[in-house]
């Protein structure tokens, strides 16, 4: 159905019935040039770095050119942004190229974010700037070697156009560098693919779609007899591993920013990295965003409950599956369970313990208490807890951790009774002092992707020297080890970081 102005699009943005896809090539642009790219993910994939520095390569994943079999196509959904439903939005930037099965007969869908308009574009260009697009690939990789499900990026390329945007919303239109990442996952199905054929009371559709992500994404689950049993046995699952995501994201301190039920991926992955953070002095309230600085709707602290007010909107749209509710009702405690099991077995690692109970978890709030009312940095406090001296807690080892003398003088002695109180905890336990290291280190990076060093890399970048991409890829490429010569990828934010823009909010215009 057409859209105003469809035709001087030539017909290319318009409202799409009955299909969760349309055929859409990308758009070519004028100078591809390969800035950086991952090579665990080349490697999977099979590509060498000699085909990697290819001319033809980067013409290919800039969208000027399609290797043969490619057939390019964006995507159809809705969903549900800031808690109000949005109709139809869709792949407005992202065009996948098809699907590569390597070696382990495991299936990569390859996805260029800004490659061009599309059906769903809008009243946007379809294209991303480079600024946003190093924060997407970065933290992609970053999220992975993290161990924390995501969406993967294969590369960065720089287009050779300028992209225009408001930046920071200052009113003041700016033209910046353009750049494409190519995205890689098993699938880039989100809850609002579901939800938008379900809007439309097109449970044909609905169901068609359904039953190609069993198909292709939950294969285990075709041995269950077709029909509510496995729509059932699918909706538990999605909802168990969106609660193991959520629990992910508070173990290392990432907040997604813009947790819209179209940015949530049907396998659990960490989805669209738009107005991301990390969460540098502990903050439950603290929010990247600044479109959602007023009501906050996406702060650190409330992921866990947006995830399962996600899947409530996704139960809903997936109700006409169903001739019963309890299905979904139980499929939507299965979150419930799995988050309450999975925050504690965080604890338990982050804090070094066998395992965790009541009490350590209220002993772990607490210490969330202190470290937001004392500003202590969250990554430096939980990887410097390995190196307290059990027999005589001090200070000393979380000195770094701070932000504000007069904030740490003000919890000080709360914090040393908390130590006391967590020393004598440890004392109880059975694990070694070795295994107790050992499973913190694990569980607390020491290298994160701090936003201010993403941004220092971007202003080196758009300055011209792209070479800071790949230098700071490397540092968290090993996030749990000591890299000595990289300390200081692993300091806290400094001052200067403090409200620059890029440092620490970010407007949603990319
Ligand atoms: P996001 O806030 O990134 O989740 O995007 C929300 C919707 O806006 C999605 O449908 C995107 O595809 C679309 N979108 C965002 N930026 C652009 C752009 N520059 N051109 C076209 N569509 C866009
Ligand atoms: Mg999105
Ligand atoms: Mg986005």
């Amino acid at each position: 159905r057409e859209l105003p102005g469809d035709a001087e699009q030539g017909g290319r943005r318009r409202e799409v019935l009955g299909a969760a896809w349309s055929a859409v090539a990308p758009t070519p642009v004028s100078a591809p040039r390969l800035l950086a790219w991952s090579r665990e993910m080349a490697q999977t994939l099979g590509l060498s770095e000699a085909d990697l520095q290819d001319p033809a390569f980067a013409q290919v994943f800039a969208g000027n050119a399609l290797w043969p079999g490619m057939q390019p196509f964006a995507s159809n959904y809705g969903g549900h942004q800031f808690g109000a439903w949005a109709g139809q939005l869709g792949d407005g930037r992202a065009i996948s190229l098809g699907e590569v099965i390597d070696a382990h007969d495991q299936r990569w869908e390859l996805q260029l974010k800004g490659a061009g308009p599309t059906p769903y574009s809008r009243t946007a260009d379809g294209r991303a700037v480079l600024r946003s697009s190093i924060r997407e690939f970065l933290c992609s990789e970053a999220m992975h070697h993290l161990g924390v499900p995501t969406t993967r990026a294969l590369c960065l390329l720089a287009t050779g156009d300028a992209v225009v945007r408001d930046m920071f919303y200052d009113g003041h239109p700016k033209a910046e560098p353009g750049a494409i990442v190519c995205r890689v996952a098993p699938s880039f199905l989100r809850f609002g693919h579901f939800e938008l054929p379900a809007s439309r009371g097109d449970t044909d559709l609905l169901r068609q779609l359904a039953d190609f992500c069993l198909r292709r994404d939950y294969p285990q689950l075709l041995a269950l007899p077709e029909g509510e049993a496995r729509y059932a046995a699918w909706f538990a699952e999605v909802a168990r591993r969106t609660a193991v995501l959520m629990a992910e994201w508070m173990r290392v301190g990432f907040v997604h920013g813009v947790m819209n039920t179209d940015n949530l991926s049907i396998l659990g992955l960490t989805i669209d990295y738009g107005p991301y953070g990390w969460v540098d002095d502990y903050n439950p309230d603290w929010t990247p965003n600044t479109t959602d600085a007023g009501g906050g709707r996406y702060r650190f602290g409330w992921q866990p409950k947006i995830g399962y007010w996600n899947l409530t909107r996704l139960a809903h749209a997936l109700s006409p599956l169903f001739a019963e509710v309890e299905p979904l009702q139980q499929g939507l405690q299965v979150y419930v369970d799995t988050y309450y099991a999975a925050e504690r077995d965080t604890t338990a690692r982050k804090l070094g313990l066998g395992e965790a109970g009541e009490d350590d978890m209220a002993l772990v709030r607490r210490l969330h208490e202190l470290l937001q009312a004392g500003e202590v940095d969250m990554t430096l406090f939980y990887r410097a807890l390995m190196d307290i001296d059990h027999a005589a807690p001090s200070l000393a080892p979380f000195e770094a951790a701070f932000y504000d003398a007069a904030k740490r003088d003000a919890i000080g002695n709360d914090l040393l009774d908390w130590l006391r109180a967590y020393a004598a905890r440890i004392g109880t336990d059975p694990l070694s002092q070795e295994a107790r290291r050992e499973r913190m280190r694990l569980a607390n990076p020491r290298y994160v992707l701090r936003n201010y060093l993403a941004q220092q890399v971007i202003d080196r970048a758009e300055a011209g020297d792209a070479s800071g991409i790949a230098e700071l890829l490397d540092v968290m490429r090993r996030p749990y080890d000591d890299q000595p010569g990289n300390e200081r990828f692993a300091e806290r934010r400094p001052d200067w970081a403090r409200d620059r823009a890029g440092c620490s909010m970010l407007s949603c215009s990319s």
